[in-house]
């Protein structure tokens, strides 16, 4: 869709110019206060995400590989400060590598970023990494603060209740578009401690997702599977470098925790053996659109 792609091609330009720090450079923070949007609106908003993101690109067709990936996110959900959320946790089918969490509880994770795991302990901090955004409201106030700044939060619960009106669709036609920008460098390195926290409170040996780091920026970054992950996320080796800080020794008690291999290589064994691509369009979310 040409129309897609300029919109896309120019929120890119907007990145490019803006640093994502930007609202703290200017002191913008400071002014922006606003009231919580309900927790039902947030779940709403997540919802419509979803609807678009799985809409362009769908989930991968096998429910056992999703089941799988549910029974893991949902584990380390439970273990955070809001487990009640309707936690939802899916496979889309596309090999660019990304993972994205959406407000209310909804997480989605590439299959080439799964096909890139070794480990349960690395799908686990990838998970909780998401988790984490959902958990603290990054997105929801990422979303808030670029696009609905001027709305108000009673006219926004309205909005989010007249589902299929063109209120509610351009509710989530902005969020989805603040969201396809990505967060602030912060709020990310804050999902990074958050995550490797949470992993070890499910059982797992934390640093799984620094594994991933690491496997990352091996990886040529001029890769186009990884354009959009390098456009949303800070440079993989300064994650991991603020999360060892941050860290330390702290968690090295955890370090002999299972890293769940010979399940989870059993489970994408399978997967790979019956695994059949989704025919569809091109997607915002493929790498070429970038
Ligand atoms: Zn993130």
């Amino acid at each position: 869709m040409p129309g897609a792609l300029i919109r896309y091609t120019g929120l890119l330009l907007i990145m490019l110019l803006v640093p994502a720090n930007s609202y703290a450079l200017f002191g913008l923070e400071k002014l922006k206060r606003f009231k919580p949007i309900s927790k039902k609106v947030e779940i709403q908003m997540g919802q419509g995400i979803a609807a678009k993101i799985l809409g362009a690109t769908p989930l991968v067709n096998d429910p056992e590989l999703q089941q799988y990936v549910n029974r893991v996110g949902k584990w380390v959900a439970l273990q955070t400060e809001r487990p009640n959320l309707p936690w939802h946790f899916g496979v889309i089918d596309t090999d660019t590598i990304n993972a994205f969490a959406t407000p209310g509880g909804y997480i989605l994770i590439t299959r080439g970023l799964l096909m890139m795991l070794r480990d349960e302990s690395e799908l686990a901090g990838i998970l909780a990494h998401e988790i984490s955004h959902a958990v603290r409201k990054h997105v929801l106030r990422t979303i808030r603060k670029q696009s609905l700044a001027d709305i108000g939060r009673k006219r926004l619960n309205k909005m989010a209740e007249e589902k299929g009106s063109g209120n509610y669709k351009y509710l989530v036609n902005s969020s989805t578009e603040a969201f396809s920008r990505g967060l602030d460098k912060k709020d990310e390195y804050a999902a990074d401690r958050m995550g490797v926290v949470l992993a070890a409170r499910a059982g797992y040996e934390p640093f799984g997702m620094a594994t991933v780091l690491q496997r990352l920026s091996a990886i040529n970054p001029k890769d186009t599977k990884l354009t959009l992950m390098f456009n949303t996320h800070p440079d993989p080796d300064k994650r991991l470098q603020k999360l060892m800080e941050a860290v330390g020794t702290q968690l090295d008690a955890y370090a002999k925790q299972p890293r769940g291999k010979e399940r989870f290589q059993k489970i994408m064994k399978a997967h790979i053996a019956r695994y059949v691509p989704t025919k569809r369009k091109k997607s915002v979310f493929d790498d070429d659109i970038w």
